[in-house]
């Protein structure tokens, strides 16, 4: 294995790339099965390690033991208080520099994610069980309501044992809100991260094994989509949370469908930005660019289709392009870096062929940002004019994005709500109230106006998704009541027979 250093700072030869381990039933193991596809770093194509998948037997322990954690119920039994100290627990131990950095540059050096997005993603874990400590705390799972007959206890109990399915791109930041949530909920669980991307939830793992959970309570079982499709099947798993592609949600939905499993299914985004005639073009390019350059644009609510009014499109392009000129694309390890490589080969050629199937259809491709010197899956953040709205309706999951034009902001409508997904938008306008009124109308789960940013608008307002993009809401309260049915328990009111009293 010969892997060029980059020049700044971390070395990948300094990285200790955790070897993917199960954690089941309280006892770590390597997962049995001959490895899958190897793990390449995405900016050179060197060898990294192995991917590993659990045999049979492993997931059938896993299974096992989360089930008998919830018909044991110690986890459950857990008062919210209780619970939430857990889970302030594990915030502080993630919080710990070794551990937030660690996570940091695995996920760098396996996803293609700049180091300097992935470690403000690390630096959120904490937030994330804390956030979820603290809605317990404030009594949420378990009430006192009025009723007719005094008063009614009103619970939030685990729908039983909970299946929690990871992607490969913001594996930190999605494990531990999976895990955050679960936890919070009562519920005893089982992670499968990605084959791609197991390092952070095996750290994350090493975490919560130290603090001693009644045996399976937390478990992480490493696979590929086979091992997560078994454990879908098995009619132990009684709520799935799914962040992924559309194919994996569309075979989990059909495979749960007649045992009626709760899903959560959090999935792709064909997200438009829409630039007004009066917008800040300054700040419309900047948002343009970010949604190309984020994360790579291996981003669920990265920027899809440019939507712009025909006034403005050149002065537009013409800034979009000078920034884009001044976009460091290199090694996602080093520090400068705004923009890593894709994650692997087959994704790199994935939105390579749409490139070339966009162009072969007429588009005009728009691109200024110089390639590395190094020999990974570096794709330069590419607009592409020309092409008709049908012709850009799916997911690219990649720093590509075609430009279609309107005249009026009925037809910047009917674009933007357009295609069969709706995760994310994005609006920039001069006159925010104008803004606000448009981004009310477009279906999708959130929109922001005057910018693009990693974080939700609001850390208390749902992640909604519609259409195509998925199932359900996330959220602190919403991914925690996920994972929980409602039960009523209470002195039942005395019925007068043949008397009239209201029900
Ligand atoms: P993927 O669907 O290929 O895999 C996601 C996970 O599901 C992996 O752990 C995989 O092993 C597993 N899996 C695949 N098929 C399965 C099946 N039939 N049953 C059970 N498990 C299965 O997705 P990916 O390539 O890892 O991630 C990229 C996709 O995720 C994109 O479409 C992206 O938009 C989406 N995503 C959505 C959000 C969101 O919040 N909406 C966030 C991140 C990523």
């Amino acid at each position: 294995m010969n892997i060029p250093e980059p020049d700044n700072a971390v070395s990948v030869s300094e990285i200790q790339l955790p070897s993917p381990r199960n954690y089941i039933d309280g006892s770590f193991s390597e997962p049995a099965s001959a490895p899958g596809p190897l793990l390449h770093d995405p900016n050179t194509g060197g060898v990294l390690q192995d991917q590993r998948v659990s045999d049979g037997e492993q997931i059938a322990d896993a299974l096992a033991a989360v089930d008998k954690a919830y018909r044991v119920g110690a986890w459950e039994e857990y008062s919210p208080a209780e619970r939430a100290q857990v889970l302030e627990l594990i915030a502080d131990r993630l919080a710990a520099p070794e551990y937030a950095e660690k996570m940091a540059l695995a996920d760098a050096l396996t996803t293609g994610t700049a180091i300097r997005v992935t470690r403000l993603m690390a630096s959120l874990v904490p937030f994330v069980f804390r956030g979820a400590a603290a809605y317990i705390r404030g009594g949420e799972l378990q009430q006192m309501l009025p009723g007719k007959a005094g008063e009614v206890e009103y619970f939030r109990k685990p729908w039983g044992p909970s299946l929690l399915i990871s992607p490969w791109n913001g594996p930190t930041a999605i494990g531990s809100h999976k895990i955050a949530s679960a936890l919070a909920a009562g519920a005893p669980c089982i992670l499968k991260p990605s084959e791609w991307t197991p390092h952070s939830a095996l750290i994350m793992a090493e975490v919560i094994a130290e603090l001693d959970l009644p045996r399976g309570t937390f478990q992480l079982v490493c696979g590929n989509g086979k091992t997560g499709a078994t454990m879908v099947e098995d009619p132990r798993i009684r709520a799935i949370s799914f962040t992924g592609g559309i194919a994996g949600g569309q075979a989990i939905a059909s495979a749960t469908a007649g045992r009626f499993v709760p899903l959560q299914l959090e999935l792709g985004g064909n997200n438009p930005l829409v630039v007004m005639a009066d917008a800040d073009l300054d700040a419309a390019a900047e948002g343009i660019v970010y949604g190309l350059t984020n994360l790579n644009a291996q981003w669920c609510r990265a920027l899809g289709r440019l939507l712009v009014h025909r006034s403005v499109k050149d002065d537009l392009l013409e800034i979009v392009v000078d920034k884009l000129r001044n976009v460091k694309m290199g090694h996602s390890l080093d520090e400068t870096s705004d923009m890593g490589p894709l994650i692997h080969k087959d994704h790199y050629q994935l939105v390579q062929s749409e490139i070339d199937r966009l162009q072969s259809l007429g588009g005009n491709l728009i691109s200024a940002t110089p390639l590395p010197d190094l020999s990974g899956y570096f794709i330069a953040p590419t607009l592409v004019d020309g092409c008709t709205p049908e012709q850009s309706l799916g997911e690219i999951f990649g720093p590509v994005a075609c430009i279609h034009t309107f005249d009026t902001e009925e037809e910047a409508l009917v674009l933007a709500n357009g295609t069969a997904y709706g995760l994310a938008a994005y609006v920039y306008s001069k006159d925010e109230q104008r803004a606000r009124v448009f981004a009310r109308r477009i279906r999708c789960g959130g929109v922001k106006i005057n910018g693009f940013s990693l974080l939700a608008l609001s850390g208390v307002a749902p992640r909604g998704a519609w259409g195509v993009s998925g199932l359900g809401e996330e959220g602190t309260r919403q991914s925690i009541d996920f994972f929980t049915g409602a039960r009523v328990v209470g002195v039942s009111p005395q019925d007068v027979i043949g008397g009239s009293g209201a029900p």
